[in-house]
């Protein structure tokens, strides 16, 4: 039987295995969702019942969870704790929400209309590695508040951890509501194309993104997709250079680089260069970087080997091409896992990879500008459209500029934060569809008109 192997990315300890799912189980489980779909769906007091209960259930296992996370994706235990949190807030925001099962439509002679939201049936749900328990949670959540059943298929190098999450609330629900299954690219193909998944949410790289549209579309299939992210963020002449250095230091190493909404540039006046650089080198030399159960460690390891030389060859080429590296681009730990140093890097301008590609990892980049409207175009001009973020002392003059800046989320003088109660997603190749919010809930509902002509 083939088998996905979970490896520690700090200490390349092998942390345990996960059988593959058969084609036959795969099918029996989708064949299950589509069968529990309409009793799981005709009550939602109880599904808010319940998924208040699974809210707490997964608050109450977090401790056995969250070094489960640690090991097996590489995050510092505060971190995976933050997960935990945020995604039993999903849970309880799903619980809570409200919305309209049905309206009436226009007034007419002869007919009442009544417009209805209705769930689709069963979803797949594809999330990647780098926040697996939550991703995962931001789709089972709404998807099962608004009557739908749900087939996740998580990142195959975090399989330990998902399953865990999944069984834990699979118990508190009906049989069949909920359920996982395992494996590669092979696996996530069949369960999106499968003829019964009547939605797909996937989260991921913008590449797979393209793929799982694709294969969507044969059986027009809907999808959402939350893509990758280049996020800009635009420092403004009157900046607080020591808040803004340090709140983007943050942002950008938080799990170590690896987040969607992580800014992953910076544009920064070429004046306030010096100052800014200076400012987050301190911040980012702080961070202490080792083995996420070790409660010293601040910053983790990038959780595979892949990421790590891709994001070291983004960074050695920038390197190579004149750039200067302010601190960082070391490993900074003996021990064996894919470790590297927060790294700030300056003297790169958006024709260097490291500032035109999603780079996903703790190395970031400093381009000076002169004209504030060349970085708004050049912003625009570029394919990604998740995040971005304006910093500046005049609030209003930094909200003028962020309204002129085409993404999903734009932050004013912050950088990702994400909350439960708003809608999340991106724009151009970071997708569509939203996560959080009612807008997120809707996500997972169709409309259906009821038009009732009256013939007595
Ligand atoms: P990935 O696209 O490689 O994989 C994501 C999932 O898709 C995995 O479960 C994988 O097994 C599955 N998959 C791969 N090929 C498939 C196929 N052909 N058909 C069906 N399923 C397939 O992404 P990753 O490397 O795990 O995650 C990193 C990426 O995710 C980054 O680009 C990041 O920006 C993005 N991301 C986006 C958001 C967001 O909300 N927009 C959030 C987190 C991560």
């Amino acid at each position: 039987m083939d088998e996905l192997v979970s490896i520690n990315p700090a200490t390349l300890d092998e942390i345990g295995r996960t059988p593959v799912t058969s084609l036959h189980e795969l099918d029996t489980a989708v064949r299950r969702a589509n069968d529990v779909f309409p009793g799981w769906s005709a009550d939602r007091a109880l599904r808010q019942k319940l998924l208040q209960a699974c809210a707490d259930a997964l608050t109450l296992r977090a401790a056995d969870i969250v070094p489960l996370l640690v090991r097996e994706q590489g995050k510092t235990a505060a971190e995976a704790g933050g997960e935990i949190w945020i995604s039993a807030e999903h849970l309880t925001h799903a619980a809570e929400a409200d919305w309209p099962d049905e309206e009436p439509g226009p007034d007419a002679a002869g007919r009442t209309a009544r417009v209805q939201k209705i769930p689709l049936g069963a979803v797949a749900a594809v999330v990647p590695w780098n926040f697996p328990v939550f991703l995962t949670v931001a789709k089972i959540a709404p998807a099962l508040a608004a009557g739908n059943t749900v087939v996740v298929k998580p990142a195959e190098s975090v399989s330990l951890v998902v399953d865990t999450v999944v069984q834990l609330l699979a118990e508190i629900l009906p049989e069949g509501v909920l359920q996982i299954v395992h494996g590669g690219p092979d696996v996530g193909r069949t369960l999106v194309e499968h003829p019964l998944i009547r939605k797909v949410s996937f989260t991921g790289s913008t590449q797979v993104g393209r793929l799982i549209m694709k294969q969507a579309a044969e059986s027009i299939t809907p999808v959402t997709l939350e893509l990758g992210g280049n996020d800009p963020a635009i420092v403004l002449d009157d900046a607080d250079i020591a808040y803004t250095a340090q709140s983007l230091a943050r942002s950008a190493f938080f799990n170590a680089g690896q987040m969607c909404v992580a800014p992953k540039r910076a544009y920064v006046p070429a004046g306030r260069v010096d100052e800014f650089c200076q400012a987050f080198a301190a911040h980012a030399a702080a961070l202490s970087v080792g083995d996420g159960l070790d409660p010293a460690t601040t910053m983790g390891p990038l959780h595979s080997k892949a990421q790590l030389e891709f994001v070291h060859g983004l960074l050695d080429d920038a390197v190579a091409r004149g750039a200067t590296i302010v601190t960082g681009g070391g490993r900074g730990t003996d021990l064996p896992g894919y470790f590297l140093e927060p790294t700030l890097v300056r003297d790169v301008d958006d024709t260097f990879d490291l500032v035109a590609l999603e780079q996903f990892g703790p190395v970031f980049p400093v381009v000076a500008y002169t004209s504030l409207d060349d970085v708004v175009a050049t912003v625009d001009s570029q394919e990604f459209g998740l995040g971005a973020s304006v910093w500046g002392t005049d609030e209003a003059a930094a909200t003028e500029v962020a309204e002129r800046l085409a993404a999903g989320s734009v932050w004013v003088n912050q950088h990702n934060a994400v909350e439960v109660e708003l809608p999340f997603g991106g724009i151009k190749s970071s997708g569509f569809g939203r996560e959080g919010g009612i807008e997120g809930i809707g996500d997972y509902l169709q409309t259906r008109v009821l038009n009732i002509k009256h013939t007595s």
